[in-house]
């Protein structure tokens, strides 16, 4: 048996419970959970807040990093004892026109680690071996976790955004994934905005480099926005639908509106004619693929990031998911699923 964070109700709190260890199906690997980040999106998952809900009873986290333990029927890599990542692309079917030209993100036939299948806040998890992403050494793990959703995420993100050096660039919402936009956005030669309502996050942007923040709860951004002449690109990380229409507006002459946040229930509205005569471009950024996810490892092993993270023990999932949902907390929070296996008389086998 092992112990893991199971949702067994959309009403009732997440619990740790022992449920028995998984077994690799052919193509499949085991891999011992070593960290685990905890995603806004492992929240909505537990109240089944989107039209597709995950079959109950199941085990959310789709940023587990851990050792390959076990080897399914036909798989020789990763090797065992290989430190591979768990993303939320679970699998996808490497065939169809969109795995075919990159884009195996947008595969119809994927899974979703933590959603349609069992994640990573557990002792151990399986996964497809061709989406078990190895993690380079020098990264710790409890870094590699947050990268493993917030990092890739953000990444694709302002990658989609296509920007040049010396854009502008808006991050809308700074926490767990913002705190990563940021610094992307930095990387590629943006000058950076950072929005959010919390002056402690807007502190912490500052820190990772952000040229301007501004706290919408006591000034309007799009008015300074504006001023500053206005986004070549708004990323939308936050959930508040009024987010959504401030990014829109800030927005330059061939300005891009990047989505990446998924509000529980959102239609948006926009302007066909400013649209049209602004060049406005809205794009739709869902996570990233294995290449995506390896280069943001890379560019975290030369050093150009900084994951800002708080671990957890895993028995303290319920009252975690409440810290996220509060916004008490800094950027992300990662369980340690060794705190779960040395203390608490919680051990498994
Ligand atoms: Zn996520
Ligand atoms: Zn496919």
């Amino acid at each position: 048996m092992m112990r893991a964070a199971l949702v067994s109700s959309f009403t009732e709190p997440i619990a740790v419970r022992d449920v028995p260890v998984p077994i690799p199906g052919p193509g499949q690997v085991l891999v011992r959970i070593e960290m685990s980040g905890l995603c806004h999106t492992d929240i909505h998952a537990a109240h089944g807040d989107w039209p597709v809900k995950p079959s109950l009873p199941f085990i959310p986290g789709h940023e587990g990093i851990g050792r390959v333990d076990g080897l399914g029927e036909g798989v020789s890599v990763p090797a065992i004892g290989t430190r591979v990542a768990l993303a939320w692309l679970g699998s996808a079917c490497g065939s169809c026109r969109f795995c075919e030209t990159g884009r195996e993100n947008l595969c119809l036939a994927q899974t979703n680690t933590g959603y349609s299948a069992n994640g990573s806040h557990a002792e151990y998890t399986v996964i497809d071996a061709r989406f078990a992403v190895p993690v380079p050494e020098p990264i710790t793990s409890v870094d590699a976790a947050p990268l493993t959703c917030a990092g890739v995420t953000t990444y694709a993100a302002i990658k989609a955004a296509r920007v040049t050096p010396s854009e502008r660039v808006a991050v809308f919402g700074i926490g767990g994934l913002g705190h990563l936009a940021v610094q992307y956005a930095r990387l590629v030669g943006a000058e950076v905005i950072a929005i959010d309502v919390d002056d402690e996050k807007l502190k912490l942007a500052t820190m990772l480099g952000a040229d301007h923040v501004i706290n919408a709860a006591k000034e309007d951004p799009v008015e300074v926005i504006r001023a500053l002449g206005g986004a070549d690109a708004s990323v939308v990380l936050a959930v508040a639908p009024s987010v959504f229409d401030q990014a829109y507006r800030a927005l330059a002459r061939g300005g891009r509106l990047v989505l990446v946040s998924l509000p529980k229930d959102g239609t948006l509205t926009f302007p066909v004619f400013d649209t049209v005569l602004n060049g406005i471009e809205i794009i739709g950024s869902i996570v990233g693929t294995r290449e995506d996810l390896a280069e943001v490892f890379r560019l975290h092993a030369l050093g150009r990031t900084t994951v800002v993270a708080q671990t957890r023990p895993l028995s303290a999932a319920a009252a975690a998911m409440q810290e996220v949902l509060d916004g008490s907390v800094p950027a992300r929070l990662v369980f340690d699923l060794d705190l779960e296996r040395s203390g608490d008389g919680a051990l498994a086998s």
